[in-house]
């Protein structure tokens, strides 16, 4: 399988090409040459497979490069009940990514039974393990630079503690995390993870991962690399709890459900619709947002603008407070039948700061053939919707999963399953569900007395310089 970059002006490349790598050449995102159709015989073989193996079928079409018994070994030693179970009550979590019926016809998929309680953790532990063996390969090493505001850095930490041939620096905006998620993080004692505490707000932290990146010289020598949202290995892991929702919900190939996936970067979304150009049977991909609605805006109305920082709210769903979506243009490529030119003019408007407006183009009249449909929510519905769901099936949700069930059902179609992904478990945002339900969310047992553990940072000004100065005196 070849990659190609969504602006047409970069070398084609193989899957361990693009895999410890960012951005292409040319400034695009990397897709497949063509999207792997899967056909009605292999649905029917997919359907009785265990998580393992449906992510060996589904990877080693796009992974081809990598042995397949390498990869079936590095597959199976991901997705474990070991990893994917934190002793959730009353669950089906050996399973990985079961489906919660909620009533019939409406499911919610436990994507948060990971490590760090959110779904990343399904693409971010093959993205380790797969990091681990390219190295080990090559006989390299690689320091991840990266910024966080929560999620994504915990889940990176954890996927990457411990690995041979990975260091792990991580800048996080000093004082500004929540407790939980602070001491996800700052408790890890693996001497491969480093956190640093900038001294700033979380644009400051990303600003001098900027900084540091575009300094080709240091990059080169420090031999530093990222695990964004826009790396192609995460996006593709996350396609095949698609598949494992959709076999879950339906006894044959000819019914059709509705996936609702609460959306920041585009990422998780974008997995679904290549599930779907495979060939999955997907009527709908609903795509939720919170107050920052970007993306719902795109897909009403044709006209994409990403907001400047002062521009994006601080919501009670902090994890899909984005002002753009870095992985948009992925689904934009195809969506313009896949010309590369035509994405390359889109983008010098968005690269400038500008937006662009398909509304009056043939693109945007052709957008229902992709199924998409799209919604927001209010810190106000996410709180009716935790109370409600809470008394009416006696399940706790976070506010991020809210978003998603908001948005599903009021789009929901009758005699459509409704499968509502489930971004995080309450745990992490407790201050909401406090506010929601006047009580404390469930916690896993390993998370109990997490804040109380003995924590580990270093607290950095922001000054570029003094990061850089670290990461040479500790890689
Ligand atoms: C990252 C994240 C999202 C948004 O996912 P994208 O892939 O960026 O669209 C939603 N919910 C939670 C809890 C997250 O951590």
């Amino acid at each position: 399988m070849q990659y190609l970059s969504t602006r047409g002006n970069a070398e084609p490349k193989t899957f361990t090409q693009i895999l410890l790598g960012g951005l292409m050449e040319d400034g695009g995102l990397a897709l497949p040459v063509t999207y792997p159709k899967v056909g009605d015989a292999e649905l029917s073989a997919m359907r009785s497979m265990s998580y393992s193996e449906l992510a060996f079928a589904v990877l080693s079409k796009f992974a081809d490069d990598i042995p397949a018994s390498d990869l079936h070994a590095l597959v199976d030693k991901t997705y474990t009940a070991e990893v994917y179970c934190n002793g959730r009550p009353d669950s089906d979590a050996a399973a990985i990514t079961p489906l919660r019926e909620l009533e019939p016809g409406l499911y919610l998929q436990e994507l948060s039974n990971g490590p760090t309680l959110a779904f990343k953790d399904m693409a971010m532990q093959l993205l380790g393990n797969l990091f681990e063996y390219a190295l080990a390969k090559n006989g390299d090493t690689l320091n991840i630079l990266g910024a966080t505001s929560g999620d994504t850095g915990s889940s990176a930490e954890y996927a990457m503690r411990g690995k041979k041939g990975v260091k792990v620096f991580m800048l996080s905006p000093y004082g500004k995390m929540s407790a939980f998620q602070t001491a996800q993080m700052f408790s890890l004692q693996d001497p491969n993870i480093f956190n640093l505490a900038v001294r700033g707000v979380f644009d400051d932290a990303q600003d001098i991962v900027k900084a540091v990146s575009n300094d080709l010289d240091f990059k080169t020598k420090q031999r530093i690399g990222t695990v964004n949202s826009i790396n192609w290995a995460r996006v593709v892991a996350q396609v095949v709890y698609y598949f494992k929702g959709y076999f879950a919900a339906t006894q044959s190939n000819d019914q059709e459900v509705a996936f609702s996936v609460p959306s920041g970067n585009f990422g998780n979304i974008c997995a679904g619709h290549i599930a779907r150009m495979m060939g999955l049977p997907i009527r709908r991909l609903i795509l939720a947002t919170n107050e920052n609605n970007v993306l719902d805006e795109f897909f009403r109305t044709g006209v994409y603008r990403p907001r400047g920082a002062a521009e994006t709210h601080q919501t009670s769903s902090p994890s899909m407070d984005i002002s753009k979506a870095s992985n948009f243009e992925r689904f934009v490529y195809d969506l313009v039948g896949r010309d590369p030119a035509v994405v390359r003019e889109l983008w010098r408007e968005v690269d400038k700061g500008g937006a662009f407006d398909l509304s009056r183009t043939p693109y945007f009249l052709r957008i229902a053939d992709y199924a998409f449909t799209s919604g927001n929510s209010s810190h106000a519905d996410r709180i009716e919707t935790i109370q409600r769901v809470w008394k009416q099936y006696g399940v706790m949700i976070d506010t991020h999963t809210a978003d998603g069930l908001k948005v599903g059902l009021e789009n929901r179609e009758t005699g459509v399953p409704l499968i509502v992904l489930e971004t995080a478990l309450p745990a992490k945002f407790e201050e909401t569900i406090i506010e929601a339900l006047g009580q404390k969310p469930w916690r896993p047992k390993a998370y109990e007395n997490i804040e109380s553990l003995p924590q580990r940072s270093t607290v950095v000004d922001v000054d570029v310089e003094q990061v850089k100065a670290f990461v040479v005196a500790n890689s």
